[in-house]
């Protein structure tokens, strides 16, 4: 049972950090046109610190803020920010590789059109695609499938706006104090009853990576500068990678799979996160270079933010050292 309501960080309503203010940005889809991205970026250095971050639920992050109400003009300009009382919940990833940015941008308007569903947690996602399908969304989409909790349970939909609203809004009634939908006692089988299965359950929830090349680097830890790409539309992906046009300059990024960068992530660490016993990223460059098989995440304390989905090593501080878990 959930004692306090979730502090997801939003657009406007900034989390204090120990190096300022942070911002998180939706991007349902992770679409950014040209335009946008170059009102992000321009924002991050004018603004905050210059850096941005990419998140595991393929959003952004500024930090080094004094005030989300500059941030938060600029946004509703450049259309990224539409709704300011269901901001927080715009949590859509959708698989970056398929053409789907259609749908997601009518689940988002949906989802922001409903004010009950204001209430939801931040932690509230759904999932598009199957490619993204096993990244714990509350609510997910494979073809005509709606998962549940990450669970095919056979329901099959006509309407994957209303019955990805139908689903929200049953959450939304039944969760109490619960952040997500597994949390909630009888939640996906009830929600199941009221749809009603069609067919039975075959997707089985997956995670699959998009791999480096040029038109899908990787990002260094998952951290750009307010000076790269310029003028570029680009798709964020939840494996701190992008989707960009061909041509685009991509230095500083990974585009090779076998660079020594794939696959390492890292928190926000010190000097960005008071909680943090190390400088996990200074570490982690120092490491880099070590064999590994598997992705690589770094984290300065026990509540290991930013973990990507799946089978990962993971070096957690100690604050005499890290410990390897495997
Ligand atoms: S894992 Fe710990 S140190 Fe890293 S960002 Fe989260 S709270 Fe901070």
């Amino acid at each position: 049972m959930r004692t306090h309501p979730d502090a997801c960080p939003g657009a406007v309503e900034l989390h204090q950090a120990a190096d300022g203010g942070l911002a998180r940005i939706r991007v349902p889809g992770g679409t950014l046109s040209a335009a946008q991205w170059d009102v992000v970026r321009t924002a991050a250095a004018e603004l905050g610190s210059g850096v941005l971050e990419l998140t595991s639920r393929a959003n952004l992050q500024i930090r080094g803020l004094t005030s989300g109400v500059e941030l938060g003009a600029r946004l509703r300009a450049c259309g990224l920010l539409p709704s300011d009382t269901h901001e927080r919940i715009r949590n859509i990833i959708a698989a970056p590789l398929d053409d789907n940015q259609a749908l997601v941008d009518a689940l988002d308007t949906a989802l922001c059109s409903d004010p009950s569903l204001a209430a939801l947690p931040g932690r509230f996602l759904v999932t598009v695609g199957a490619s993204v399908s096993g990244l714990g969304g509350d609510i997910g989409l494979v073809d005509d499938a709606l998962l549940l909790a990450g669970t095919d349970t056979g329901v099959r939909v006509d309407d994957p706006v209303d019955a990805v609203v139908t689903a929200a809004r049953l959450f939304q009634e039944l969760r109490g104090t619960a952040w997500r939908l597994s949390e909630v006692d009888g939640g996906v089988r009830k929600i199941t009853a009221h749809l009603g299965t069609s067919a039975a359950p075959r997707v089985t929830p997956a995670v699959t990576p998009v791999a480096p090349s040029p038109v899908t680097p990787g990002v260094p830890l998952g951290r750009l500068d307010a000076g790269q790409l310029p003028g570029t539309a680009l798709r964020l992906t939840p494996w701190r990678s992008l989707v960009v046009p061909p041509g685009t300059d991509t230095s500083g990024l990974i585009t090779d799979p076998a660079s020594p960068w794939h696959g390492v992530s890292a928190c926000t660490g010190k000097p960005g996160c008071a909680k943090s016993l190390s400088d996990v990223r200074a570490d982690a460059r120092a490491w880099l270079g070590t064999p590994h098989s598997r992705p690589v995440h770094w984290s300065g304390c026990s509540r290991r933010c930013g973990r990507p989905a799946g089978d990962v090593i993971e070096f957690v501080a100690t604050g005499d050292g890290y410990e390897e878990i495997r």
